[in-house]
């Protein structure tokens, strides 16, 4: 009862406030509980408009940072979409209410088991889940094949990582913080019959995305 009322509050005073309006993504925060990703000591804090510490140094994005980037893209109902970072599990959840399938990529093998148990025992049946480098994109079976309508990175790197514009699908969106440890700007691609369309959306604080294409350890 208590984190219904503080989710709707989120939802008002958090997103709403500040210009979210896609129906969609309104809708997959209020259906989709922050608490149950959060960890025991914290959950009071589950509903604040803050990132939270979830463990081996990673955050639970601010739940304002994931709306936005998930407006931004313009998930629909067709959509593939991959996701790189799953860290608590959240916003994989938040994707999975909107999108046909999500592909999961998480660095940290503690934390993307945890993440696919709850997922699993909430009972998502449209999650895809993967161990490993995500900068490199989601690489099994015919790479004609895995092409993603919309790719989300949840951490942040030096540069856009060539491997994960090689895997849009026409018209596909991939948004990414972008810059150094400390300060990013949100970038989005857009993949066009033209080339690939470049849109910054503003500045924002990610923990550093590790890997290939991204941050050396
Ligand atoms: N969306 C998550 C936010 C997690 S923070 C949530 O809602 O909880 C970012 C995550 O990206 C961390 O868990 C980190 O381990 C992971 N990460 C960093 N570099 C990565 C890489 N190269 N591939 C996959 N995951 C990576």
């Amino acid at each position: 009862m208590k984190h219904r009322s503080s989710c709707e509050n989120m939802i008002k005073y958090q997103l709403v406030a500040r210009g979210i309006t896609d129906e969609n993504v309104l809708k997959a925060f209020s259906t989709v509980p922050r608490h149950r990703f959060v960890p025991d000591e914290i959950k009071y804090l589950a509903y604040n408009d803050s990132p939270l510490s979830i463990g081996e140094e990673q955050t639970i994005s601010q739940p304002y940072i994931v709306a936005l980037m998930m407006q931004i893209l313009e998930l629909k109902g067709s959509d593939k979409v991959l996701e790189i970072g799953t860290g608590s599990g959240y916003q994989t959840a938040l994707l999975a209410e909107i999108v046909k399938e999500v592909y999961t990529v998480e660095r940290i093998s503690s934390l993307i088991r945890s993440a696919e148990d709850l997922l699993n025992n909430m009972g998502y049946k449209n999650i895809f889940y993967k161990f490993g480098d995500g900068t490199l994109g989601w690489k099994d079976g015919n790479p004609e094949q895995n092409k993603f309508d919309k790719i989300i990175v949840a951490a942040a790197a030096p540069d856009i990582p060539e491997s994960l514009t090689g895997q849009l699908a026409m018209n596909g969106k991939l948004i990414i913080p972008t810059g150094n440890r400390m300060y990013q700007q949100l970038v989005v691609i857009t993949r066009t019959e033209d080339g690939y369309i470049h849109t910054n959306e503003g500045g924002c604080m990610f923990v550093p995305l590790i890997g290939d294409e991204g941050w050396q350890e």
